[in-house]
């Protein structure tokens, strides 16, 4: 008894539709470089649709990249215009956040609407979003793994809206944006680049909230945003 081996089978499948195209009128292929170039040129590539934040969303999708998405009620992408000038990075979703889906909708978020506000600006104008997009639990800081899950999307989102200044709101968005370990504190009132965009960190305004003292920092700080967007 003889078993035909799987390299004897496609032998002589190769072998037999040879043999047809021979029937046919084909006595071979011309797989020259230079003809192989020629045909390749003909192809019709079609243009990449450009990424819109929309396509982002539909990409991150029912997100379980990190633990994050066990506890969350909604994911947080980002709210305000996909145009804007200016966008506000924060660390990542707290309670009421979560619960509704939108950004900086807490106490915080409401002192951050007054900033926006005293630089002339409405919610509406700019762009706001975290570096993690789902509540950690408990309010927590969120864990590097997570960041580094998460923080792609934000880099897509950026990269979309093309904004002139980001402001970084508190030592994560600004540690991550600026890939530093230094300190909020070392960091603030000073511009810095994220891809060729400026990035101008200040206080968290969670830790003004907890600090009133050091809300003159941030308005020196908001000035600096205003004349660098030249308003
Ligand atoms: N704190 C943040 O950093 N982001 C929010 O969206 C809300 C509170």
């Amino acid at each position: 008894m003889s078993y035909k081996s799987d390299f004897d089978t496609a032998l002589e499948e190769i072998c037999e539709t040879l043999r047809f195209l021979s029937q046919t009128g084909c006595h071979g292929f011309d797989c020259s470089k230079e003809s192989l170039n020629i045909m390749e040129s003909w192809e019709h590539k079609q243009a990449r649709s450009p990424e819109t934040l929309e396509s982002i969303r539909m990409d991150l999708g029912d997100c379980r990249r990190c633990r994050l998405s066990e506890s969350r009620k909604h994911i947080v992408f980002g709210a305000g215009d996909p145009h804007a000038r200016l966008v506000f990075v924060g660390e990542g979703p707290g309670y009421d956040e979560d619960q509704k889906g939108e950004p900086f909708i807490g106490a915080a978020g409401k002192l951050l609407t007054k900033i926006i506000e005293a630089i002339k600006y409405t919610r509406d104008q700019v762009y706001i979003c975290n570096i993690i997009k789902c509540r950690p639990p408990g309010n927590r800081n969120p864990l590097p793994d997570e960041i580094d899950a998460c923080l792609p999307f934000l880099k897509r989102q950026l990269t979309v809206i093309k904004p002139d200044v980001i402001c970084a709101l508190g030592t994560f968005a600004a540690q991550a944006l600026i890939d530093t370990t230094l300190p909020i504190s070392k960091l603030k009132g000073r511009f810095h680049d994220y891809n060729g965009i400026r990035v101008l960190p200040t206080y968290h305004p969670a830790y003004l909230l907890r600090n009133p003292g050091k809300k003159r920092d941030v308005w020196e700080d908001m000035q600096k945003l205003m004349k660098a967007l030249g308003d």
